[in-house]
């Protein structure tokens, strides 16, 4: 049985979807094996009513007995309801009970979930596709968290094409509402010792700790990366004591949310691969966010391309590009706006100034007067134009990306991007 959760949680008032599949891992080994890691899915990331990261979960549990599927739904349920924040209005909880997917269901299924991670849907499009293969589900409320729901149990059944692993501990509940004790040294050193095969642990360029969240949520870390990598990192970690940690497969870091299109095409909410010329330079505009344009030769259409303010040292690449670069951005579309994630500068275009003209005597001449040239003091040759002097760029080719502090949780980090022959600068 698969079993998709969502929208249990709640900005205010704590809460957190992975903690309740956290505690029913536990609470479900009686009734079989899991089938796979839990997986945490994260979603289209401009949905308006997330929490946080648009995540959802699923649980892939072999169970032993049929006549045992109604127990394990409902220890479900009443895990759900009793964790799920529901006198929020925003949080409006979704199950979803998978058994046994025919291979009609799977192409539907394997649509509707590419449909929830680049794309907006109604809580109608879920309940039409749960109704049409007759599938176990409970919306709470309004059951907005059945589009999640439905969606993590749908890649838990037809599989993940690409997945990293986050491995989460957890406060103990007495805990939780006190800020948190990690050793910020030690999360360094955990960092030092396990990246490349973590990443987002830490953001050295900006000195912040990445992996410890802030919010009255039982989350204590979150370590993301490579399997082994994480379990070493955790070793590494001096912190409050642990409830309990469980390790997700999840789709994290591996950019799903992205479609390749062209600049006529695209619509608000969804995150695009474009390829553009740097139409007007970068400005940086109040706030400290980094502003340019690029267009498509092809359809002359334009879209601004912004580094905002939380993007920190990244603004510092972007500030660099001038008119007539060739690059691909990547990131979600927003008031005809790309909120930039990564940037591939592909070509850099020559830049010159001028300057007063060198004589064929080796000699640089000077200005003859408004409108009359330049002279050479010693030989008096004459020049009527400039020389065009050759500007070195100090920018490189190649993917950059913004730092660990601003990455979105799908964002494919170009660490894991590395080796082949791809030019990367990985932010860290
Ligand atoms: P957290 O990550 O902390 O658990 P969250 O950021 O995942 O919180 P949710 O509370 O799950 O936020 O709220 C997101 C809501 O948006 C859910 O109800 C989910 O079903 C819904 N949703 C997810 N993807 C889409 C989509 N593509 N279109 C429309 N609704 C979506």
């Amino acid at each position: 049985m698969i079993i998709g959760i969502d929208d249990t949680d709640s900005r205010s008032d704590g809460g957190c979807t992975t903690y309740i599949a956290a505690v029913l891992v536990e609470k479900l080994k009686k009734y079989g094996d899991l089938a796979d890691y839990p997986l945490l899915i994260r979603l289209n990331p401009n949905i308006r009513y997330k929490t946080r990261g648009n995540g959802a979960v699923a649980i892939n549990i072999e169970i032993d007995g049929a006549s045992e599927a109604d127990e394990v739904k409902e220890v479900v349920l009443d895990e759900v309801r009793s964790q799920s924040k529901l006198s929020d209005e925003n949080t409006n909880p979704g199950v979803v009970f998978l058994d046994g997917t025919p291979p009609d269901m799977r192409n539907d299924l394997g649509s509707f979930f590419r449909r929830a991670m680049q794309d907006i849907l109604q809580i109608q499009d879920a309940k039409d596709l749960l109704n049409r293969y007759d599938i176990d589900s409970c919306g709470f409320k309004n059951g907005r968290g059945l589009i999640g729901a439905l969606a993590a149990a749908a890649v838990a059944s037809n599989g993940i094409p690409d997945h990293t692993f986050e491995l989460i501990a957890y406060r103990r509940p007495a805990q939780i509402g006190t800020p948190r004790e990690v050793d910020a040294g030690s999360i360094r050193d955990a960092d030092l010792q396990t990246y490349p095969r973590t990443w987002d642990t830490v953001d050295r360029a900006n000195k912040a700790v990445v992996c410890v969240p802030h919010g009255c949520d039982p989350v204590l870390f979150g370590i993301r990366g490579e399997a082994d990598g994480v379990i070493d990192a955790k070793g590494h970690i001096r912190s409050e004591p642990i409830e309990r940690s469980v390790l997700f497969r999840t789709n994290q870091g591996t950019d799903m949310h992205l479609m390749r299109s062209t600049i006529d095409r695209t619509r608000g909410g969804r995150s695009y691969i474009l390829r553009g010329v740097v139409s007007s330079a970068p400005q940086t505009i109040h706030g400290g966010h980094v502003i340019f344009e690029i267009a498509d030769p092809q359809s002359g259409s334009g879209i601004d391309c912004a580094a905002f303010e939380p993007t920190k040292n990244f603004r510092g690449i972007i500030r660099q590009l001038a008119v007539g670069d060739r690059v691909v951005v990547c990131g979600s579309v927003d008031d005809r706006t790309v909120h930039l994630e990564k940037i591939k500068i592909e070509h850099l275009t020559a830049l010159y100034e001028t300057g007063n003209p060198v004589c064929a005597c080796g000699r640089r001449m000077k200005s003859a007067g408004v409108g009359q040239g330049y002279r050479c003091k010693r030989c008096r040759t004459v020049s009527l134009v400039p020389d065009r002097v050759p500007i070195k760029r100090s920018l490189d080719c190649g993917w950059y990306e913004v730092p660990p502090s601003a990455r979105r949780h799908i964002a494919k980090p170009l660490v894991r991007c590395a080796g082949g022959a791809r030019l990367v600068h990985p932010g860290r």
